[in-house]
Protein backbone atom coordinates (compact mmCIF):
# COMPACT_ATOMS: atom_id res chain seq x y z
CA UNK A 1 0.00 0.00 0.00
CA UNK A 2 1.52 3.38 -0.92
CA UNK A 3 2.24 5.48 2.12
CA UNK A 4 1.82 9.20 1.51
CA UNK A 5 2.21 10.08 5.17
CA UNK A 6 5.41 12.02 5.91
CA UNK A 7 7.95 9.96 7.85
CA UNK A 8 7.79 12.40 10.76
CA UNK A 9 4.08 11.70 11.30
CA UNK A 10 3.28 8.00 10.91
CA UNK A 11 -0.35 7.21 10.10
CA UNK A 12 -0.71 5.49 13.45
CA UNK A 13 0.65 8.48 15.38
CA UNK A 14 -1.08 8.59 18.75
CA UNK A 15 -3.55 11.42 19.27
CA UNK A 16 -1.06 12.87 21.74
CA UNK A 17 1.32 13.55 18.84
CA UNK A 18 -0.88 14.45 15.92
CA UNK A 19 -4.52 14.72 16.96
CA UNK A 20 -7.26 14.70 14.35
CA UNK A 21 -9.09 17.98 14.64
CA UNK A 22 -12.28 18.63 12.69
CA UNK A 23 -13.71 21.91 11.48
CA UNK A 24 -17.49 22.06 11.43
CA UNK A 25 -18.01 22.67 7.71
CA UNK A 26 -21.65 23.69 7.42
CA UNK A 27 -20.93 27.36 6.80
CA UNK A 28 -18.30 29.98 7.54
CA UNK A 29 -14.51 30.29 7.25
CA UNK A 30 -13.72 26.58 7.21
CA UNK A 31 -10.69 26.60 4.91
CA UNK A 32 -8.78 29.14 6.99
CA UNK A 33 -9.20 27.03 10.14
CA UNK A 34 -8.15 23.83 8.33
CA UNK A 35 -4.96 25.57 7.20
CA UNK A 36 -4.17 26.98 10.65
CA UNK A 37 -4.80 23.62 12.36
CA UNK A 38 -2.47 21.90 9.91
CA UNK A 39 0.20 24.52 10.62
CA UNK A 40 -0.41 23.97 14.34
CA UNK A 41 0.45 20.27 13.95
CA UNK A 42 -2.98 18.64 13.77
CA UNK A 43 -4.47 16.38 11.11
CA UNK A 44 -7.28 18.74 10.02
CA UNK A 45 -10.51 17.41 8.49
CA UNK A 46 -13.84 18.93 7.49
CA UNK A 47 -16.88 17.66 9.43
CA UNK A 48 -20.30 17.64 7.78
CA UNK A 49 -21.77 14.32 8.89
CA UNK A 50 -22.27 12.58 12.24
CA UNK A 51 -19.85 9.79 11.20
CA UNK A 52 -17.16 12.39 10.48
CA UNK A 53 -17.77 13.96 13.88
CA UNK A 54 -17.25 10.61 15.58
CA UNK A 55 -13.80 10.31 14.01
CA UNK A 56 -12.25 13.50 15.40
CA UNK A 57 -10.36 14.11 18.66
CA UNK A 58 -11.43 17.75 18.79
CA UNK A 59 -13.52 20.23 16.80
CA UNK A 60 -13.33 23.86 15.68
CA UNK A 61 -16.63 25.67 15.20
CA UNK A 62 -15.73 28.47 12.79
CA UNK A 63 -16.87 32.05 12.38
CA UNK A 64 -19.71 32.73 10.01
CA UNK A 65 -23.33 33.24 10.93
CA UNK A 66 -24.61 31.42 13.99
CA UNK A 67 -28.28 31.50 12.92
CA UNK A 68 -27.43 29.77 9.62
CA UNK A 69 -25.03 27.37 11.31
CA UNK A 70 -27.71 26.37 13.82
CA UNK A 71 -30.32 25.77 11.08
CA UNK A 72 -27.88 23.76 8.95
CA UNK A 73 -26.79 21.72 11.99
CA UNK A 74 -30.41 20.74 12.50
CA UNK A 75 -30.97 19.95 8.80
CA UNK A 76 -27.76 17.84 8.68
CA UNK A 77 -28.82 16.12 11.93
CA UNK A 78 -25.65 17.26 13.64
CA UNK A 79 -26.98 19.39 16.48
CA UNK A 80 -27.73 16.51 18.86
CA UNK A 81 -24.54 14.58 18.02
CA UNK A 82 -22.56 17.80 18.58
CA UNK A 83 -24.22 18.33 21.95
CA UNK A 84 -23.55 14.74 22.95
CA UNK A 85 -19.86 14.84 22.04
CA UNK A 86 -19.36 18.15 23.84
CA UNK A 87 -21.14 16.73 26.90
CA UNK A 88 -18.89 13.67 26.71
CA UNK A 89 -15.82 15.92 26.95
CA UNK A 90 -14.65 16.41 23.35
CA UNK A 91 -12.37 19.49 23.16
CA UNK A 92 -13.96 22.21 21.04
CA UNK A 93 -12.93 25.70 20.02
CA UNK A 94 -15.47 28.24 18.76
CA UNK A 95 -14.45 31.51 17.13
CA UNK A 96 -16.99 34.32 16.71
CA UNK A 97 -20.17 32.57 15.48
CA UNK A 98 -18.54 29.45 16.94
CA UNK A 99 -18.33 31.17 20.33
CA UNK A 100 -22.08 31.80 20.10
CA UNK A 101 -22.60 28.11 19.24
CA UNK A 102 -20.69 26.98 22.37
CA UNK A 103 -22.59 29.30 24.73
CA UNK A 104 -25.15 27.87 27.13
CA UNK A 105 -27.17 31.09 26.83
CA UNK A 106 -27.32 33.85 24.20
CA UNK A 107 -28.72 37.38 23.98
CA UNK A 108 -29.96 39.00 20.77
CA UNK A 109 -30.36 35.69 18.96
CA UNK A 110 -33.21 35.26 16.48
CA UNK A 111 -36.48 33.67 17.62
CA UNK A 112 -35.88 30.06 18.65
CA UNK A 113 -32.13 30.19 17.99
CA UNK A 114 -30.37 27.24 19.58
CA UNK A 115 -26.76 26.49 20.34
CA UNK A 116 -24.60 23.44 20.98
CA UNK A 117 -23.79 24.88 24.41
CA UNK A 118 -21.19 23.62 26.85
CA UNK A 119 -19.68 26.83 28.20
CA UNK A 120 -21.50 28.31 31.19
CA UNK A 121 -21.73 31.85 29.81
CA UNK A 122 -24.09 34.39 28.30
CA UNK A 123 -22.92 35.61 24.86
CA UNK A 124 -24.40 38.69 23.23
CA UNK A 125 -24.65 38.32 19.47
CA UNK A 126 -23.41 41.21 17.26
CA UNK A 127 -22.51 43.06 20.46
CA UNK A 128 -19.53 44.98 19.08
CA UNK A 129 -21.29 45.14 15.73
CA UNK A 130 -23.67 47.80 16.88
CA UNK A 131 -20.75 50.08 17.72
CA UNK A 132 -18.12 49.13 15.17
CA UNK A 133 -18.85 46.54 12.49
CA UNK A 134 -15.31 45.32 12.43
CA UNK A 135 -12.11 46.34 14.14
CA UNK A 136 -8.69 45.08 15.12
CA UNK A 137 -7.06 45.24 18.52
CA UNK A 138 -3.93 44.05 20.29
CA UNK A 139 -4.86 42.13 23.38
CA UNK A 140 -3.60 39.65 25.91
CA UNK A 141 -4.72 36.08 25.19
CA UNK A 142 -3.74 33.66 27.96
CA UNK A 143 -0.61 35.70 28.66
CA UNK A 144 0.40 36.22 25.01
CA UNK A 145 0.07 39.47 23.02
CA UNK A 146 -2.10 38.75 19.99
CA UNK A 147 -3.47 40.91 17.20
CA UNK A 148 -7.20 40.19 17.14
CA UNK A 149 -9.63 40.72 14.25
CA UNK A 150 -13.29 41.25 15.17
CA UNK A 151 -16.09 41.04 12.57
CA UNK A 152 -19.66 41.72 13.78
CA UNK A 153 -18.37 40.05 16.88
CA UNK A 154 -20.15 38.85 19.98
CA UNK A 155 -18.89 39.51 23.48
CA UNK A 156 -19.33 37.52 26.66
CA UNK A 157 -21.80 39.23 29.01
CA UNK A 158 -21.20 36.98 31.98
CA UNK A 159 -19.53 33.70 32.92
CA UNK A 160 -20.20 31.00 35.49
CA UNK A 161 -17.73 30.03 38.23
CA UNK A 162 -15.98 27.31 36.19
CA UNK A 163 -15.11 29.58 33.27
CA UNK A 164 -11.64 31.15 32.98
CA UNK A 165 -11.44 34.52 31.24
CA UNK A 166 -8.46 34.41 28.84
CA UNK A 167 -8.84 37.78 27.14
CA UNK A 168 -10.59 41.14 27.14
CA UNK A 169 -10.88 43.92 24.55
CA UNK A 170 -11.80 47.56 24.23
CA UNK A 171 -14.20 49.18 23.87
CA UNK A 172 -15.53 48.38 27.31
CA UNK A 173 -12.95 45.86 28.52
CA UNK A 174 -15.33 43.15 27.35
CA UNK A 175 -14.61 39.45 27.76
CA UNK A 176 -13.59 38.08 24.34
CA UNK A 177 -11.79 34.81 25.16
CA UNK A 178 -12.80 32.09 27.61
CA UNK A 179 -12.02 28.52 28.53
CA UNK A 180 -14.04 26.00 30.48
CA UNK A 181 -12.18 22.68 30.74
CA UNK A 182 -11.87 21.26 27.20
CA UNK A 183 -13.87 24.12 25.65
CA UNK A 184 -12.32 27.30 24.27
CA UNK A 185 -14.01 30.31 22.65
CA UNK A 186 -12.89 33.64 21.20
CA UNK A 187 -14.93 36.56 19.84
CA UNK A 188 -12.14 37.20 17.35
CA UNK A 189 -10.80 35.37 14.29
CA UNK A 190 -7.21 34.13 14.76
CA UNK A 191 -7.55 32.15 11.51
CA UNK A 192 -7.41 35.45 9.57
CA UNK A 193 -4.12 36.78 10.95
CA UNK A 194 -1.52 34.14 10.03
CA UNK A 195 -0.62 33.83 13.74
CA UNK A 196 -1.07 30.18 14.74
CA UNK A 197 -0.71 30.59 18.51
CA UNK A 198 -4.43 30.35 19.37
CA UNK A 199 -4.74 27.23 17.20
CA UNK A 200 -1.59 25.80 18.82
CA UNK A 201 -3.11 26.50 22.22
CA UNK A 202 -6.21 24.53 21.17
CA UNK A 203 -4.28 21.66 19.57
CA UNK A 204 -2.31 21.38 22.84
CA UNK A 205 -5.65 21.17 24.68
CA UNK A 206 -6.65 18.29 22.39
CA UNK A 207 -3.27 16.58 22.96
CA UNK A 208 -3.73 16.85 26.72
CA UNK A 209 -6.78 14.64 26.57
N1 LIG B 1 -22.68 37.98 13.86
C1 LIG B 1 -22.40 36.62 13.53
C2 LIG B 1 -23.37 35.65 14.19
O1 LIG B 1 -24.29 36.02 14.84
C3 LIG B 1 -21.01 36.24 13.92
C4 LIG B 1 -20.01 36.98 13.04
C5 LIG B 1 -18.78 36.20 12.72
O2 LIG B 1 -18.68 34.99 12.96
N2 LIG B 1 -17.85 36.87 12.10
O3 LIG B 1 -23.18 34.48 14.03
Amino acid sequence: MPDSTPASEPADAPASRQPTVGVLALQGDVREHLRMLTEAGARAVAVRRPAELEAVDGLVVPGGESTTMWKLAEIFELLEPLRMRVKAGMPAYGSCAGMIMLADRIEDGIAGQQTIGGIDMVVRRNAFGRQVDSFEADLDFAGEDVHAVFIRAPWVESVGPDVDVLGRAQPGDRIVAVRQGPLLATSFHPELTGDTRVHRYFVDMVREL
